[in-house]
């Protein structure tokens, strides 16, 4: 049997790639030695493969394939981050068309952590963020999903430490793609795949409910982040929309009913925008939907763009993150990475210069 067209082997799943190499008349077993060279040694060439027998690489080779996203651009920061630019090419079996995404690697001290897309654009339209500007363009499938993190750690490959956290907090909201998100979230996890264990991948998602209440089903499941960001329903509604479909107690309530690991904690994300929702009655306000939960809190000052905010003052920041400990809230100040390259939270929106100043204050967290 011959292999069809457009069968892409990035994404495809152990379960799937055993399947593929069957329907050719070969042993299951060399559908999991593809699984290895894609994911856990990142071979993008099946030449490369050198385990597989010549014949099976040449009847994979007419028409399944391995293709990568074109890296359109790097911007690399001062801070040592580098924002990739990738061109999607269009899908014909799936029908979708061509995207720019991006995804953020991020090194530091111990770790490097990768920023990835699941989506191109997003319709969720946060109004701090400029990817609501985009809108939604389209869902990434799982393979495009892996891609960017495949690219990104293979390019850095001489300087990577031995630890890698993965955060799906670029274009998109992961619980709107969520079949292809915890796929992708599966083979990153895999021992077999790219190894990288749960503890280490997190999904961030803007309160989409039905989805926080589906993984709270799954037995193997990254961690969960929530873009908190207000501190009661009409402030979140005017912030992010998506507040008034799933309003706090709503959010609040599936977050309590989630089933943290021995190890986890729900991270709360509050993006800190000066006089609007920063205050000490925020604070206060914040302590108090957080009762009772096992969460940490992550303030992120806001990274400018071209909208209507401002950044909070250190002060305000301090004076927040104060009053969250002294209420026995664990509190960290997460400064982004790549600002000066349009890099950091709420920036990604395939913009193609470096439009605002660097800022000295780009000290990392992650
Ligand atoms: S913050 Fe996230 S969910 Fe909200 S618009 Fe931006 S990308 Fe979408």
């Amino acid at each position: 049997m011959s292999v069809s067209q457009n069968n892409e082997l990035l994404g495809k799943t152990k379960e799937e790639l055993r399947e593929l190499c069957v329907s050719l008349g070969e042993p299951a077993y060399r559908g999991e030695q593809i699984y290895r060279a894609l994911y856990a040694e990142r071979k993008f060439d099946l030449e490369q493969v050198t385990n597989l027998p010549a014949a099976l690489r040449e009847r994979l080779s007419h028409g399944a394939g391995i293709r990568l996203p074109e890296v359109k651009k790097r911007f690399q920061s001062v801070d040592g981050a580098i924002r990739y630019l990738f061109e999607l090419g269009p899908n014909e079996k799936d029908k979708t068309r061509a995207a720019s995404v991006e995804a953020v690697f991020m090194p530091s001290e111990g770790r490097q952590t990768i920023c990835a897309s699941t989506q191109a654009g997003c319709a969720v339209n946060c109004q701090f963020c400029l990817t609501a500007q985009l809108g939604l363009i389209r869902n990434l499938s799982p393979g495009e999903i892996l891609a960017q993190i495949l690219i990104a750690l293979e390019e850095n490959k001489d300087t990577l430490v031995p630890h890698t956290n993965i955060v799906f907090m670029g274009q998109g909201e992961p619980l709107l793609n969520y079949d292809a998100v915890l796929t992708a979230c599966r083979i990153l996890q895999d021992p077999n795949g790219v190894g990288i264990p749960a503890k280490r991948v997190t999904i961030s998602t803007s309160g989409i409910v039905p989805g926080i209440e589906r993984l709270a089903t799954e037995s193997e499941r990254p961690k969960l982040a929530i873009s908190l960001n207000a501190s009661n329903d009409a402030q979140r509604d005017a912030l992010m929309p998506i507040n008034r479909k799933y309003p706090l107690a709503a959010l609040l309530g599936a977050c309590r009913k989630y089933p943290l690991r021995s190890w986890e904690f729900l991270m709360f994300e509050y993006v800190m925008l000066g006089g609007i929702n920063d205050t000490l009655a925020d604070a206060k306000r914040v302590v108090k939907l957080l009762a009772g939960l096992k969460c940490k809190v992550n303030l992120i000052p806001w990274n400018p763009g071209d909208l209507p905010y401002r950044e909070s003052s250190e002060e305000a920041i301090a004076e927040f993150q104060e009053l969250l400990i002294d209420r026995g809230i664990v509190t960290f100040v997460r400064r982004s990475r790549g600002r000066d390259v349009m890099a950091a939270c709420g920036q990604l929106a395939l913009l193609n210069d470096t439009p605002i100043e660097k800022s000295s204050s780009n000290l990392i967290t992650l």
